[in-house]
């Protein structure tokens, strides 16, 4: 009996591996589609700054409306695009996208104010991403200085000394540096130190789990060493007014998070970078006090 289940167990496990790489192969067609037929959309999310509740950035995130299933979950298909390559395309799509848009924020006249754009591992370690952000760059027209790219903390801090190069380089294209999900990686802090990065995004898991002891004094050790190495630290994942409140207290210079806003449609960005939220950031936190 023992030998029978063993199989059958076997059986089970083959079946579902197969359901799984089936699965896998349907979402890499059908992305293939995707992108050729324009079922990719981006979504910007604003970034507020604390101390005058401006809406100074945006970031921009990536959704796919397939024509059968809906909305699919960039967590659901970042990581079969990473797999297969596919990302490097649909990163490339995306920055188009955000000097599209630019441009037209540009042209009826809104302030301007910084993208910010994730950027994948295999992305990042393409030989040639210098000279194809360079070359973005100057096809777009896009203000370096408009631009921020968001890179996890892994991605960079394997192979450290060879990417504080590669980092530098593209520093020096004008655009800022970010490094996203903060704290999940595995950073030396000697490395970091000589990192030519502009920001630091507090991982949205530290942020909800702020009400234990530990979480909060992940988030404080975060803002503070930023603030050390004269970095900007935001907040990503705030929902309540007690987090609010605790990290402006702190001194996060910016945050993000579904109270403040979802992630909105291009066309609703104009009202939002038009938002003053100082009124209910000062509220919030006296009713904190
Ligand atoms: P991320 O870069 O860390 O982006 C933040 C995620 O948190 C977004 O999820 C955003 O919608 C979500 N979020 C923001 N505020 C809140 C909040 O208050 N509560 C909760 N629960 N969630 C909040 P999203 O858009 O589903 O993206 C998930 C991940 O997919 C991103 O995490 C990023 O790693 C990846 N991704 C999204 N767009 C792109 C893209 O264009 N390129 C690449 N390479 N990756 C992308
Ligand atoms: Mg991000
Ligand atoms: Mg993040
Ligand atoms: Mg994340």
């Amino acid at each position: 009996a023992a030998k029978a289940d063993g199989r059958a167990c076997f059986r089970f496990y083959n079946e579902e591996m197969n359901a799984r790489s089936v699965e896998h192969l349907k979402l890499e067609e059908d992305l293939r589609e995707a992108m050729r037929t324009n079922q990719l959309e981006l979504r910007y999310q604003p970034q507020v700054e604390t101390l005058t509740g401006a809406v100074v950035s945006l970031e921009a995130l990536v959704r796919w409306k397939h024509p059968e299933r809906g909305m699919i979950s960039p967590a659901d298909f970042i990581p079969v695009a990473e797999s297969t390559g596919q990302i490097i395309e649909l990163g490339e799509w995306v920055l188009k996208e955000v000097a599209r848009h630019c441009v037209y924020w540009d042209s009826i006249g809104l302030a301007s104010f910084r993208v910010c754009v994730n950027i994948s591992p295999l992305q990042f370690n393409q030989p040639d991403l210098l000279h194809y952000v360079k070359g973005f760059l100057s096809r777009s027209g896009l203000d370096p200085q408009r631009l921020e790219l968001e890179l996890t903390e892994s991605a960079i801090m394997t192979d450290g000394e060879s990417n504080i190069l590669k980092l530098s380089q593209l520093k020096s294209l004008g655009l800022d540096l970010a490094v996203d999900d903060f704290g999940t990686g595995y950073s030396s802090l000697s490395y970091l130190r000589r990192f030519p990065i502009n920001t630091l995004k507090i991982d949205q898991s530290f942020v909800a789990d702020m009400n234990s002891a530990d979480g909060a004094a992940i988030v404080d050790a975060i803002i503070a060493l930023a603030k050390t190495l004269n970095m900007r630290s935001i907040a990503e994942g705030i929902e309540t007014e007690e987090q609010l409140a605790y990290l402006a207290e702190r001194g996060v210079d910016l945050m993000q998070g579904f109270y403040f806003a979802r992630p909105l449609y291009p066309e609703d960005v104009p009202n939002a970078i038009r938002q003053d939220y100082s009124e209910t950031i000062a509220r919030v936190r006296k009713s904190k006090e």
